[in-house]
């Protein structure tokens, strides 16, 4: 889907499909110094997780494993509502496994200190959290993202696995949703 299709339902690209592609090369770099000799499985977090964990696998050039966690977050609205509740958990065991948590977007951060938590007390030898947006307020609580692709600004955005109502996550950038589309 390209920008044609959807000129009039989004304000400005925060984030072109060019520079989230460099992103993620560039993590994935990182990534796979900071586990080297190491197991890494790779936990997404459905639906947002699945643009950067599809680019983001391929582009690790070590052996990882995937697994999938659903938890409630937005509904239709755009507002956090700060309740955490798994939707779909995880195939297999964690006990003593490098977990990284791969997120589209950490906001209010409520909900990354809940999965944290959460995989920590399976025992996980060690959770970290990979980001791909970063909003300022996440600052806000203590919660540890180890690897953000960019920081953004308070809006609302979509594209790059993130919806509105189920819609736009197949845009291979970040954009501000148009006002006009939900106030
Ligand atoms: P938090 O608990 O950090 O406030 O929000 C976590 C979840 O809210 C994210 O994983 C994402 O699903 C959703 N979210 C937060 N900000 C945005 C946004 O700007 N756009 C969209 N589409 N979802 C968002």
């Amino acid at each position: 889907m390209d920008l044609a299709g959807v000129e009039k339902d989004i304000e400005r690209v925060v984030v072109s499909e060019e520079d989230l592609q460099a992103k993620i090369k560039e993590l994935a770099l990182r990534i796979e110094k900071d586990y080297e000799g190491k197991d890494l499985l790779l936990i997404g977090v459905l639906k947002g997780a699945v643009m950067a964990m599809a680019d983001l696998s391929r582009a690790l050039a070590r052996h990882v494993e995937m697994d999938w966690m659903a938890v409630s977050s937005y509904g239709s609205g755009t507002k956090s509502s700060g309740v955490v509740r798994i939707l779909k958990d995880l195939d297999r065991d964690i006990t003593r496994r490098n977990v990284l948590i791969v997120e589209d977007i950490v906001d209010s951060g409520l909900t990354l200190l809940w999965l944290i938590a959460n995989l920590q007390s399976r025992g996980a030898a060690s959770v970290e959290v990979l980001s791909i947006l970063r909003k300022p307020d996440a600052a806000k609580v203590m919660v540890d993202v180890k690897y953000v692709g960019f920081e953004i600004p308070p809006d609302f955005v979509v594209g790059y696995g993130l919806d509105f109502d189920e819609k736009y996550r197949n845009l291979p950038f970040i954009a501000v949703l148009a006002k006009h589309m939900y106030v």
